[in-house]
């Protein structure tokens, strides 16, 4: 018994509502803080997974290790990545239901890594049908390339993710993984010609100069290897990282786009990645030298004549009253990189899709029916920077999305159940962030709406302006601040070109310059129809001639974003949610580092206390009366199938004869709520000991 006790003081609790002072936020830290010296990253509210990022490799991820989940109940064995995993997987086949697991927590808290660690499980644990080795592979290969295109060293984390990712993995009525679907979100193209002190352009930059076969960087013009001959390589002043190995990186990607069979547009692809460096070496002082790599990687690499991408670049073409009028171009240097930027984010779209048709499944509409679907969304984490604009702004208005659908359907949708299930019940007070997100997203006068309509406007309409507008649309609002209308200390620490938002997460300023420019997204025309003409073929295919002759305005980022986060959360709202919250331990990427404040701050704002109390007050599961009969009546032949009674009755006879306590479950209007996972479990092993 004694060593029972010290164990437990030891490694602490495995799940929360173990914990007796379960009230005591300082209590809720003390479990994280020892189990995490213990090396266990793994902690449970419920069914909601609480990790802790190592920082270190630990041996806990092989095969045996996976294989020891397979069909192990959730509360069998200590928490795990895999045990949620298998839970999900689990519920699919049992309740044909499709799932998807939300992972959620700032950069750098281990959100990706965790989604890898899934698709692994499911690639690894899931049984094969005849073909779909070559899938599994696949599904594991987008992630490398992904990965190469789309993640960046950040101050925050040395594989950022720089996009948004939803995965679809699809399965048969076997269980069998089939197929897959991914969307992308908002990239953060501006990295391409611009990085802030300390931090990367994308990955593949450096693994192809580093990596690339000699043949290959000669074709491409790229003999310098060394990332300071690129203008766009030397903005963050730190081209080599010690955690990354891009040499190896490369081989990794190489590897991973043959599986995927890219074939021939694999050299295309590396082409895009060397116009883009050629791109940003530019210069428009005009030294014959440069001319020479322009007319080459032109000519050679994008299909165009030197002298067209020059005009192109140096003038504007408008066409007004279906005239065509040329003008000098004021800044040559921002049309180059706009260029780029459009190149570059374009190709990455092309390239998730072309992932996708290699993941897709071919089949007859009648598999389609059958197969069931897992989730997987991996978007990037709430973000604060020194400087914050309006990728930031971008990024945490996803959060606080993610946040809103976390209240919804858990916090408000379970509380709500009770009351009109009529079961007895004491209420916990959670913050609703439904007042932030409307703040950025309501219709005519919430953020985004001022910002297009600034942008939509001539004349005098600037950054600046949009600031102004802010101010008379929001001036009074809780969660929005600016210098003008802050007062004393809270003025000081808001610029003048900024805006504040109290987020759900914590305050961010947004500094507004260049908010107007990135919003329009705006590629001249000029060089669209340069674009256009593109030999390289992936260019071609990103940029259609059909796009010169709409005259339609193309909707902003701002809205184009806001509007596939309301499809996305659609589609997360039809499955059934599991959550990773994931914990950054400490800022300094140090295994082992536990600092208490910045552990607070995540647990605070990633709602795990309220969380917690609305568990301990309430119930583990709830399932339709109907849902639950059709599942266990089996488990009492005596009275099923000749059963006649209503479905409320049913049930009653139906735990009455499972044996179940009264204070282990209760009976609302149409759905039986059970207290604790233990007794489902438990019913469920009688099931299959059938
Ligand atoms: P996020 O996607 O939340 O920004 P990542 O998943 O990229 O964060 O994690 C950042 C880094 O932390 C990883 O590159 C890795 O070094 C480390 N890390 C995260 N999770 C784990 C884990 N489970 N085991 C070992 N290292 C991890
Ligand atoms: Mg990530």
């Amino acid at each position: 018994m004694e060593s029972a006790i010290s164990a437990r003081d030891r490694v602490g609790v495995q799940d929360f509502l173990l914990l007796e002072n379960y009230n005591s936020e300082a209590a809720f830290i003390e479990n994280l803080r020892r189990r995490y010296r213990e090396g266990l990253i793994y902690t449970y509210i419920g069914s909601v997974l609480v990790s802790v990022n190592p920082y270190r490799e630990l041996e806990i991820y092989s095969k045996q290790n996976m294989e020891r989940h397979r069909g192990v109940n959730f509360y069998e064995i200590s928490p795990h990545i895999f045990a949620l995993a298998n839970n999900s997987y689990r519920a699919l086949r049992t309740e044909r239901r499709d799932q998807c697991i939300l992972l959620s927590g700032e950069s750098g808290a281990g959100k990706t890594e965790a989604s890898k660690k899934i698709l692994q499980y499911y690639t690894h644990i899931c049984p094969t049908r005849n073909n779909t080795h070559t899938i599994r592979e696949r599904l594991l290969q987008s992630n490398p390339v992904l990965e190469a295109f789309g993640n960046a060293k950040t101050l925050r984390n040395d594989n950022s993710s720089r996009f948004g990712k939803y995965m679809d993995i699809q399965f048969d009525y076997k269980g069998a993984p089939i197929g897959g679907h991914i969307l992308n979100y908002l990239l953060e193209k501006s990295r391409v010609a611009h990085q802030n002190h300390g931090e990367r352009n994308f990955h593949i930059f450096y693994q192809l100069l580093e990596g690339g076969e000699e043949p290959l960087l000669k074709r491409l013009g790229l003999e310098k290897t060394n990332p300071q001959h690129y203008h766009y390589l030397v903005k963050g002043k730190c081209p080599r990282v010690s955690s990354i190995n891009d040499k190896n990186g490369w081989k990794v990607v190489r590897n991973a786009l043959t599986i995927i069979g890219f074939n021939e547009d694999e050299i295309q692809l590396m082409e895009i990645v060397a116009i883009v460096l050629h791109l940003g070496n530019i210069q428009f002082d005009i030294n014959r030298c440069r001319e020479c790599t322009l007319f080459f990687f032109s000519q050679q690499l994008l299909g165009v004549d030197g002298s067209v991408l020059k005009e192109a670049l140096t003038h504007k073409k408008i066409v007004a009253k279906g005239e065509e009028v040329i003008s000098q171009y004021p800044s040559a240097l921002s049309a180059r990189d706009s260029l780029a930027k459009a190149i570059y984010g374009r190709a990455f779209t092309w390239l998730v899709q072309k992932l996708n048709q290699s993941l897709a499944f071919k089949v007859c509409f009648y598999f389609l029916k059958c197969s069931s679907i897992i989730g997987l969304l991996d978007v990037y984490g709430f973000e604060v920077f020194q400087h914050n604009s309006f990728e930031q702004f971008c990024i945490n208005y996803c959060n606080e999305k993610l946040q809103q659908l976390f209240v919804e359907l858990t916090l408000k949708s379970e509380q709500e159940d009770y009351e009109t299930e009529g079961v007895g019940w004491e209420r916990v007070e959670y913050f609703n962030n439904k007042i932030i997100c409307d703040l950025v997203e309501e219709k005519h006068k919430g953020i985004i709406a001022v910002l297009d309509e600034e942008c939509l406007r001539r004349g005098d309409a600037s950054d600046i302006t949009f600031l102004e507008k802010l101010e008379d649309s929001l001036g009074g609002h809780a969660h929005f601040v600016t210098h003008k209308m802050a007062n004393g200390k809270i003025r000081k620490a808001i610029g003048r070109e900024e805006f504040r938002l109290v987020h759900y997460a914590g305050e961010v300023n947004y500094n507004v310059s260049g908010f107007l420019d990135k919003n329009n997204d705006l590629l001249c025309r000029h060089l669209k129809e340069v674009l256009c003409q593109s030999g390289n073929h992936i260019v071609s295919q990103c940029f259609h001639a059909d796009e010169l002759m709409d005259q339609r305005r193309p909707e902003t980022a701002a809205t184009e974003f806001k509007l596939s986060l309301a499809k996305l959360m659609e589609i997360l709202m039809s499955k059934e949610p599991l959550y990773v919250r994931c914990i950054k331990p400490n800022d300094a990427k140090q295994p082992g580092g536990f600092d208490e404040v910045l552990v607070r701050h995540q647990v605070k704002y990633l709602g795990l206390m309220e969380y917690l109390r609305v568990r301990r007050a309430g119930f583990a599961y709830r399932r339709n009366f109907e849902v639950f009969l059709e599942r266990y009546k089996s488990l009492c032949p005596d009275t099923w199938p000749n059963w006649r009674g209503t479905l409320p009755e049913g049930v009653a006879t139906l735990v009455k004869h499972l044996n179940y306590k009264p204070e282990e479950y209760k009976l609302g209007r149409s759905k039986i709520f059970i207290r604790f996972p233990r007794t489902l479990f438990v019913t469920e092993d009688a099931l299959e000991a059938k």
